[in-house]
């Protein structure tokens, strides 16, 4: 005798099926957004976000402050702002006099 499943069944698989496929394009949506992100990065890596031109990174006292070699921005990364309002005023004003022309 054939086997035939029933009509519960088959709505079961095919549920089966539709998640599994849905899994498989959440993965694939995962993937592309951390292609592009991974893109973007390498695309503005240690450029200026205001003019796109290279930022020239100088270290002082551990905080390591990037300037724009073309706009003159200074750009600081996450804590840094917070640490440089620790300083002491002489040592924001050599930190300022090493980017002074
Ligand atoms: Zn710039």
């Amino acid at each position: 005798m054939e086997w035939k499943p029933s009509e519960k069944e088959e709505e079961y698989f095919a549920r089966l099926e539709f998640e599994k496929r849905k899994k498989q394009e959440a993965e694939k949506h995962a993937k592309l957004a951390a292609d592009e992100k991974k893109r973007l990065k390498e695309l503005h890596f240690m450029r200026c976000p205001k003019c796109g031109m290279e930022l020239i990174e100088i270290d002082y006292k551990g905080i390591k402050v990037d300037k724009c070699s073309e706009c003159e921005g200074i750009w600081l990364d996450a804590g840094e702002l917070e640490a440089i309002s620790k300083f002491e005023k002489s040592s924001l004003d050599k930190l300022f006099s090493v980017f002074r022309k």
